[in-house]
């Protein structure tokens, strides 16, 4: 569940949070695959597991996964509607390698899908095509403690016209032998969030120009930037960037939110026709298609429930 939002008393009744986010929820589906790859079977033990890289991708096991394989061909063996094997083209250790399967689902960035897959319908590349990602910025900052948080009694700012348009302390969670941050004294990461854009732009422009944005800036810039707004915000209740900043992370994600459909910009939203997510998740023979671009909504049930749904329309 997002918490990056105004805060929602439904939404809340069902929030839920790992320490290190949602990569808990995809090790958990690795231990549920492959359990001799990561110890342990309680879903709070996940959080201090180690994975044993070396057993994921074993030929004897029923489930191999190969990390840093990025597919770029799939195609199938024969005529779409006939046929009883897809083949794989995939980019790893510095060429191009195949593997074929009886199915295959295609769970990335639907803007990719038509050039991998290549033999889909031309109106359901054009729908596939238009999908959006909304680019991210999410910085972590350590800070030596949050005495300034406590003194000032706010664990979350929003700061519209600030660079980082939100700033909050980590979720305090202990979970699975992992222990949250106790006491005002102890070091917490502070994360700060921005929905990189260019206002004024309809929705789709803005995260294209904010995607650019996110790509030119200079680490410098995202610096400064911290600093300055940290202490604005926190300086009257003592904090001091140059003392209290210990280190700072920036991640950009360029693709990061699946695009949500606005009203605004998006007329077929309230015309209630097909929407091109429908057309663009469409099983094409042994093909199945995914991902949360698949009903257009940016969070994790979502895309569970896309996954969900594509696993049900393969062949058998
Ligand atoms: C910074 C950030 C914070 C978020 N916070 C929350 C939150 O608090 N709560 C929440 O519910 N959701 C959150 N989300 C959204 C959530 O992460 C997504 O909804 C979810 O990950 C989407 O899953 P997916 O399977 O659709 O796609 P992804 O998780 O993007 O998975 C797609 C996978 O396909 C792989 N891939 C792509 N192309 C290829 C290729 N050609 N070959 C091989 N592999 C390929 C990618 O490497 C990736 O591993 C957040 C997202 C971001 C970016």
């Amino acid at each position: 569940m997002n918490r990056d939002c105004i805060p929602n008393a439904e939404a809340d009744k069902y929030f839920f949070h790992f320490p290190d986010g949602n990569a808990s929820i995809a090790r958990l589906l690795v231990r549920k695959l492959i359990p001799q790859a990561i110890p342990g079977i309680s879903p709070t033990g996940i959080v201090l597991a180690k994975v044993d890289y070396s057993k994921l991708d074993e030929p004897s096991y029923w489930t191999r996964i190969r990390l840093n394989s990025t597919v770029v061909k799939v195609k199938h063996v024969g005529k779409p509607d006939r046929a009883k094997e897809v083949e794989v083209t995939y980019f790893a250790d510095k060429k191009l390698q195949t593997v074929r399967a009886a199915n295959c689902i295609l769970a990335c960035w639907h803007v990719v899908i038509p050039y991998i897959a290549q033999e889909l319908p031309q109106p359901q590349k054009d729908a596939l095509a238009s999908a959006q990602k909304v680019p991210l910025l999410y910085t972590n900052v350590l800070a030596r403690n949050w005495t300034a948080f406590q003194k000032l009694a706010a664990s979350t700012i929003y700061a519209p016209g600030m660079y980082h348009t939100a700033v909050n302390l980590d979720i305090p969670v202990s979970i699975g032998g992992y222990e949250c941050t106790k006491t005002p004294d102890d070091p917490i990461v502070v994360h700060m969030m921005k929905a990189a854009c260019e206002p004024g732009l309809p929705a789709r422009d803005q995260h294209r120009m904010g995607r650019i944005q996110l790509y030119e800036t200079t680490f410098e810039t995202y610096e400064r930037s911290i600093r300055d707004q940290l202490s604005r915000m926190l300086g009257p209740g003592g904090f001091d960037p140059a003392r209290d900043i210990l280190e700072i992370t920036v991640n950009r994600w360029p693709h990061g939110y699946a695009y949500e459909y606005n009203s605004l910009f998006d007329k077929f939203w309230l015309e209630g026709t097909e929407t091109p997510c429908q057309i663009a998740r469409k099983p094409f023979g042994r093909l199945a298609i995914a991902n949360a671009d698949a009903d257009a909504y940016a969070y994790t049930d979502c895309a569970i429930d896309q996954a969900y749904r594509a696993v049900h329309e393969l062949k058998s």
